[in-house]
């Protein structure tokens, strides 16, 4: 039997809809949310995130303020724009898009957030209060998937094996670390595991973060899973396609996110989340 399909448009959708009743909420006392942007270069991908998390933004009632800087932009000049807006009381979510060109330092970049704003959760102080089970901002992409996971009525893991394939910091290790803390049994694979398939066979639930076409294939898939798809790869006809041999999986899994209409809208989605939070949390916050 095919899987079912986890709509992320669909589920987005839903969010969004609840996100713009917070914004306007928030918005009637005074505050409206705000957002960041920042892009540095013009890489053409990063070209197409920022105008879709913009659009977002405004779809949702949010303000948000786009800054395009030349590749020539030095390191100083970038971390006086986001000390700046650590500053700035209208800005409640802070976003650097990465890639940054090479004579900027991504770390120190991302470190001169505050996490107060840092609502791409990349920050260390965002990613140690996830380990620790502290209040901080998740990353958005495992945070949609573990949104796609609560769709399906799956919220508490318990009992589950999940299996991680990927653990890039901005993906695979949070991902283990929120399936953990929804009390999953994780294994999080990588390029020095010796046989991946050993390890997805024994999985309810799989997610794969690589970025490499049909890292996952039927075989290596047992009956029923659910399989959540992060990679975005170009097939040969250079269509945008997943980590995951979708006909393939689709036969064998019990649940599966599509690429594209899948995990893609969700991070987008929760970048809106995580800055609507980051607003409520200023709103609530003594004034100082
Ligand atoms: P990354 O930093 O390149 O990490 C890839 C991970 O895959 C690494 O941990 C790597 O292992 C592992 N890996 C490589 N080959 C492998 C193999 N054959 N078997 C098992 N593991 C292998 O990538 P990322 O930033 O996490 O992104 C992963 C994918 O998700 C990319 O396609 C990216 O475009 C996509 N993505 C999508 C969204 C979205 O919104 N949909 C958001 C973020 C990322 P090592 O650590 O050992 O090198």
């Amino acid at each position: 039997m095919s899987a079912q399909i986890i709509d992320g448009n669909a589920l987005s959708q839903q969010i969004r809809a609840q996100v713009a009743q917070r914004a306007a909420a928030l918005t009637a006392q005074g505050l409206k949310p705000g957002l960041a942007v920042l892009l540095v270069g013009d890489n053409p991908a990063s070209q197409v995130y920022v105008r879709n998390k913009v659009k977002a933004c405004a779809d949702a009632g949010l303000h948000s303020v786009l800054e395009k800087y030349e590749a020539s932009l030095s390191e100083a000049e970038l971390l006086a724009r986001v000390e700046a807006l650590n500053k700035d009381p209208s800005i409640h979510g802070i976003l650097v898009q990465l890639p940054l060109p090479k004579h900027i330092d991504d770390h120190k970049v991302i470190e001169a957030i505050s996490p107060d704003k840092d609502v791409d959760g990349f920050h260390v102080a965002s990613a140690g209060a996830l380990m620790v089970g502290e209040t901080g901002f998740k990353a958005c992409t495992p945070y949609g998937c573990m949104k796609m996971l609560e769709s399906i009525g799956m919220q508490d893991l318990r009992g589950k094996h999940a299996v991680v394939i990927g653990r890039s910091n901005i993906v695979g290790k949070p991902m283990a670390m929120m399936l953990l803390q929804a009390n999953a049994t994780v294994t999080v694979c990588h390029s020095g595991t010796a046989d991946l398939a050993q390890h997805t066979r024994q999985a309810d639930v799989i997610v794969a973060a690589v970025g490499k076409r049909n890292v996952l294939t039927a075989d290596m898939v047992k009956p029923g899973a659910v399989v959540i798809d992060v990679g975005m790869n170009r097939n040969d006809e250079g269509k945008l396609c997943g980590d995951v041999d979708y006909p393939g999986v689709k036969e064998v899994a019990g649940w599966i996110t599509p690429v594209p209409g899948g995990v893609g809208p969700m991070t987008i989605t929760m970048l809106l989340v995580n800055t609507m939070e980051s607003a409520e949390r200023a709103a609530t916050a003594p004034q100082t």
